[in-house]
């Protein structure tokens, strides 16, 4: 028995057969990530070649058999072409997909998480911001959406916010500012063990601007995400290196795709 059916969704993987069938990762809003077959599509030839591309969000037809979706038409919404125009935009774009993939699974609703990868892939094809601050924005808020909201209202120890410097106790997903980390580790002198805070405990250091720029892209409306500035380079560089810590601490994983998206940049760069 077949059911006809047709739903909007991202292609975030792709993975070719050797019969020129495709597999395709798609994510939607009301049904999650789901595995669609693409028959022939990966000749040049077949019907729905326009829409089995990685990247495309489109309008996607297709027959169910049982839990098995096989592709019969598509038309593409926005295929995110610009993205192949440059070396660093595709690279980052595979990483924000691999992570989309990792935090998504069929049958889950992942609007919020549509949303915020389609807004990332827009940001990143349009060059609208620094590819820097659309990595870091996307790694916070994907850690929120999976239910990973660290508790920025302020050291968990002293409540401050005032402080100098503070660190993100990645694992705890809590603030501690330097004086109370200080306190804590002379406490606990002699003991090489400490109470709240221990050593094998991952610290990301922050400054007051780069943790302001954290709570902003945890809690601002998806579609502004990105409308924040660090115009110090030292605070763009703590914000970035803590959301990029605190997302793969969390997952327990890297990915190829983020290294060699940091190889090539550094590549460029000399
Ligand atoms: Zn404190």
């Amino acid at each position: 028995m077949q059911q006809h059916d047709s739903i909007d969704g991202l292609v975030v993987r792709v993975r070719d057969m050797a019969n020129h069938d495709r597999y395709l990762s798609v994510l939607t809003a009301e049904r999650g990530r789901i595995t669609v077959l693409s028959k022939g599509s990966h000749s040049l030839k077949g019907a729905q070649t326009a829409v089995s591309q990685l990247y495309t969000y489109g309008n996607f037809e297709f027959y169910r058999r049982g839990s098995f979706y096989i592709l019969k038409s598509g038309s593409p919404i926005h295929p995110f072409y610009a993205l192949s125009m440059d070396i660093d935009r595709l690279n980052l774009a595979a990483y924000l997909c691999d992570v989309t993939y990792e935090l998504t699974d069929e049958g889950e609703e992942a609007g919020d998480m549509l949303r915020l990868l389609l807004n990332s892939l827009y940001a990143v094809s349009g060059d609208r911001y620094p590819q820097e601050t659309v990595k870091a924005a996307f790694e916070m808020r994907a850690a929120v959406l999976s239910g990973y909201a660290p508790d920025l209202s302020g050291c968990t120890f002293c409540g401050s916010l005032e402080a100098e410097s503070l660190y993100l106790d990645v694992m705890n997903g809590a603030l501690v500012c330097s004086e109370c980390l200080h306190k804590r580790a002379r406490s606990n002198d002699g003991h090489g063990v400490y109470d709240d805070i221990r050593e094998a405990d991952i610290l990301a250091p922050l400054s007051p601007a780069s943790c302001a720029a954290l709570r902003y892209v945890s809690e601002a409306p998806i579609e502004r995400i990105f409308s924040f500035e660090l115009k110090d380079t030292e605070d763009l560089r703590l914000f970035s290196a803590a959301t990029q810590t605190y997302l793969l601490s969390h997952l327990g994983r890297g990915f190829d795709s983020l290294n060699f998206y940091h190889a090539m940049k550094q590549d460029t760069k000399d």
